[in-house]
């Protein structure tokens, strides 16, 4: 199977369409989405409605969660709770009807999917560390995990009781050993380089990859300016932070 994963969106159309054409010119058996299909950009009902015909399934993420009020913005900074409050008040019946009645995992072949953490997927915890990654290991048993929510690809290894964390675009599984894979950001890159991405990964070889693609940056950053959002949400775009 070749599966590709797409994550955190954050209603950024312009990276979205860039994605699903290099996904439309390879050979995908299946698309699937780990979440914030919305927040911070000016696109929530666009990007719903463009993935939802695409994907066989998704998971539900912070960003979406607080979108249907499944979330308190408590822990949000400033410019993300006003976006998401802007997001809460355009999103169509339809949108928050789907965003609404999404799970928090789901299971393609030996992966286990989830938008923040296999541990607490209600918790939102973020995965940056080996110490991180070590308890997240304890939680799920597939041989593989993909995780999105920090926008900020790479993949821990756990070989026995030796973890290693590699940031390279391309992973090689080996039988025996497990992987928490954090996929690419589709529309709010935050590993300072500013491109769209996804991942693919193909179950029969064993190899991930963190596919980065150009899109129409100045277009995104144009409508989060045209919709009143704070102006930062935009600029940050252009550095990918
Ligand atoms: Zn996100």
């Amino acid at each position: 199977m070749r599966l590709a994963i797409v994550s955190d969106i954050h209603a950024n159309l312009e990276a979205l369409d860039a994605v699903l054409a290099d996904i439309d010119a390879r050979q995908v058996d299946d698309v699937v989405c780990l979440g914030d299909f919305v927040g911070y950009g000016a696109s929530p009902n666009e990007c719903v409605e463009r993935l939802r015909p695409r994907i066989s399934g998704a998971v539900i993420g912070n960003h979406d969660a607080a979108a249907v009020g499944r979330l308190s913005l408590g822990d949000f900074n400033s410019d993300a709770a006003t976006a998401a409050r802007w997001t809460e008040g355009s999103l169509s019946a339809e949108s928050r009807a789907y965003l609404e009645g999404l799970p928090y995992t789901i299971g393609r072949g030996a992966a286990l999917l989830v938008h923040a953490s296999p541990l607490e997927p209600e918790a939102w915890h973020y995965v940056l560390s080996p110490t991180d990654a070590a308890e997240e290991f304890e939680a799920f048993v597939e041989p593989i995990c993909f995780i999105g929510h920090s926008h900020f690809p790479g993949a821990f290894e756990r070989a026995g009781e030796e973890m290693r964390y590699s940031r390279l675009s391309e992973v090689a599984t080996q039988p025996g050993r497990r992987y928490i894979v954090n996929v690419p950001s589709v529309g709010q890159p935050r590993d300072s380089d500013p491109r769209a991405g996804y991942a693919l990964w193909d179950d029969q070889r064993g190899i991930v990859q963190h596919v980065r693609l150009e899109y129409d940056v100045d277009g995104a950053m144009k409508r989060i300016r045209d919709a009143g959002l704070p102006p930062f949400l935009a600029e940050r775009l252009r550095w990918g932070e």
